[in-house]
Formats: C-alpha cells, structure tokens, sequence
C-alpha cells in the first residue's frame, strides 16, 4: 500500500471528480494559510498548488529538485493532463509514486536536450575560434618580429640583395596571409553550420516530429498571442481538447507503427480546417489542441463536429497487411477562453468537456459548461 495522498481535490475538480464537500477540509487542514476573507481566489488557488506540490513530493518521499517541482506543477497546474490522470490512477490503484515512474511518466522535455547539444557545438566551436585567433595572433607577432629585421637589415644592403629581402619576405606575407585567410574562412565556415543548427533547433523546439504540427509548447505561444489579440479587439476565442476514441486498441491490434499512421491521420484531417484564425497542435500522445479565434463556441463546435463526423465515416485499413480497421473515431471538448480566468482555466475547461464527450460514449464533441 503506497502513502495516502490527500491533497488531490484540486485534481479531482479539473477532472470533474470532487464537489465542494471534498475541497473543504483540504482547505480547513491548512491553518498557517487560513482561506480568510482576505485571500482572494487567486491566492487560494496558489495555495491549494503549493500545497499539492509539495503533498506529492514530501508525501512520496521525493527528492525536492527543480525536475520534480516541474513535472509537479505541470501536472497539478494542468500543463501535463497526461501525468495528471496517471497520478490519480497510480492512486486509486494505492500505488507509491516513486522517482522511477514520476520520470517515466512525464513529459519529455526535448528542448533541454537540443539546447545541450547546442551548447557543446558552442563550446567546441568557440575552443575552435579561439585556437584560430591565437594561432593566427601569434603568427602575426612573429611576422612583425621577422620583418622589422629583415627590414632593418635590407637597409643596409646594396639594392640588388635588397630587392631579393623585400622579394623573400613580400612570399612569406603572402603564406602566412593565405594561411590566415583560410583559418578565417574555416571559423567563418563553422559560424555558419552553428548558425544552421541553431534555427534547425529552434525550428525542431516547436514541432511534433510524427506529425509535423506544432506541438504543445509551440501552442501555447500561439494561444498567448490570441489570447492577448482577442482581448483587445473583443473578438471571441474558442480552445478545444480532441482525443482519439480507444486507441490503445489500435495499437494492440494493429501494431505501434499502425497507430503512428492513424496519428497522422487526424493530425492531417485537423490540420485541413487551420488558417491564420484556427491553430492545431500535437498536445501529446493521441491527443490534439486546438484554437478557434472569432468563432463562438457554438461556430467552433459547428467546425469541429463536422471534422469528427467525415473522419468517423472513413474506413481505415491496415497498409502494412491490407487487414480492415475500421471506423477510427475521436472525442472532443471546447471552451470559451473568455468565460475564464486565463487561458490554462479555459483549456482545463475544454479538457473536462473532453471527459465528458468520452463518458457519454465517444465519438462526440461537447461544449464546456
Ligand atoms: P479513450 O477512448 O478513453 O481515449 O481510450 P484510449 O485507448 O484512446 O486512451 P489511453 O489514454 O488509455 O491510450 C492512449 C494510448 O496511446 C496509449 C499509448 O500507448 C498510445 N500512444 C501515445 N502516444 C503514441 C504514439 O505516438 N504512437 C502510438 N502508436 N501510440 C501512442
Ligand atoms: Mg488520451
Ligand atoms: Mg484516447
């Protein structure tokens, strides 16, 4: 039996699992943070993530380290719904959230390990430049050396073997310069892959390889500058929350690399309907969020509801050995940013209407209430 953990009532709520009756004595159990008249929600919801960041640390005794904190709050902020639902299984099933599953269970997080690649290329790069300018300044040193005594001695040569010295050491400059010159263009040569690598890596940063959209924290970019246009234009924005109907079956059935293609699939349907006002991305897994920018839920809905009802008549075959497949459905959930806080509480929305189209049957979209 793994150790109890009380502080879920924050993650039952984004999961539409706990009433106002489980809340409460989560917020009693806090006396140091009493919930006064003073504190306005907001602080109390900071609070409850606070408290709950530190229940699943402390109370699974894991280590306070900045990845734990982060994969912490990206689960009970709602950044990372995946850990999250796998959090309240791992306790319903009584299960201890050990360091091993936390690290199996979170997002990946693929920049840092571009950006440290990027970062050795740097460093190798600069130790690279740095050998050419101390070569190519030692050399120079030398040269000048070399050459104010070959010039001190041509004067008091006769002409003829003055004209051979200044001949000798007219070759030698130009040696060393061309020898200097392609040193430059080598560094120069070098800048210029980094400088490729660099906007390869930034690029790679904002998209899903499998499906080449963009992925969630390319999103979440995208939605801030929505989020920030409509506002001040008081134009609607819609977010929604779609998910592929059993598709662990799909994999099951028909093999990973099937289930890549169904992915794909989707992602191309989804990506037919974007343009400059509607955005689609690779949230994770089987699952994809959306963005409708002045369109009202029910115009989003509209939208969306017709995508899910073409693709759920297509029939999908297995390439790999003409086998049928059948209907792939997916569910959908969407919610109106500005009925919101802030943009995280309207896509937690969306993702409760998601839960909500799934437990209702599939193979439906449903509006946030
Ligand atoms: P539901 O209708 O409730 O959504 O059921 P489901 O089976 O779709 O849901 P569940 O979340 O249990 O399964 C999702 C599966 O998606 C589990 C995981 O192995 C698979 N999956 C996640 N990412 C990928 C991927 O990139 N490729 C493939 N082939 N499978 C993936
Ligand atoms: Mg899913
Ligand atoms: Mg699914």
């Amino acid at each position: 039996m793994g150790v109890e953990f009380t502080g879920g009532s924050r993650l039952k709520r984004f999961f539409g699992g706990a009433s106002a009756i489980d809340s409460a004595p989560d917020e009693e159990k806090s006396p140091q943070h009493p919930t006064s008249k003073a504190a306005s929600p907001q602080d109390i919801a900071q609070q409850m993530l606070l408290d709950e960041i530190s229940e699943l640390l402390l109370g699974n005794g894991l280590l306070v380290t900045p990845g734990n904190l982060l994969a912490a709050h990206a689960a009970f902020s709602g950044e990372d719904t995946n850990l999250a639902r796998k959090i309240i299984e791992q306790r319903k099933a009584g299960e201890k959230i050990t360091q091993e599953w936390l690290d199996q269970n979170r997002m990946p997080d693929t920049t840092q390990e571009g950006v440290k690649k990027i970062i050795g290329h740097l460093e190798s790069s600069l130790d690279n430049f740095v050998t050419t300018t101390t070569s190519a300044s030692d050399a120079a040193t030398s040269y000048n050396t070399a050459i104010t005594a070959q010039v001190t001695g041509a004067v008091s040569l006769d002409p003829d073997n003055a004209l051979v010295a200044i001949e000798t050491l007219a070759k030698e400059m130009i040696d060393r310069t061309s020898h200097f010159a392609a040193e430059m263009k080598r560094s120069a040569d070098e800048t210029r892959k980094l400088r490729q690598e660099l906007d390869k890596a930034k690029h790679d940063a904002d998209i899903d390889h499998l499906t080449g959209l963009p992925n969630r924290r390319a999103f979440e970019a995208i939605l801030d500058k929505h989020y920030r246009e409509a506002r001040q234009e008081a134009e609607n924005l819609c977010v929604a929350f779609c998910d592929i109907d059993h598709f662990k079956r799909v994999n099951d059935t028909h093999g990973h690399d099937t289930g890549d293609r169904v992915i794909r699939a989707i992602a191309e349907t989804l990506a037919r309907i974007t343009n400059d006002n509607c955005h689609v991305a690779r949230q994770g897994g089987e699952e994809f969020v959306m963005l409708f920018r002045g369109k009202t839920p029910a115009e989003a809905f509209e939208k969306l509801d017709a995508v899910r009802e073409n693709f759920s008549n297509r029939n999908f075959v297995n390439r790999s050995n003409e086998e049928p497949i059948g209907q792939i459905t997916f569910s959908g959930g969407i919610a109106d940013v500005f009925a919101h806080a802030n943009p995280r509480d309207a896509l937690k929305a969306a993702d409760e209407a998601l839960y909500r189209a799934k437990s209702e049957g599939r193979n439906r979209v449903m509006l946030a209430q």
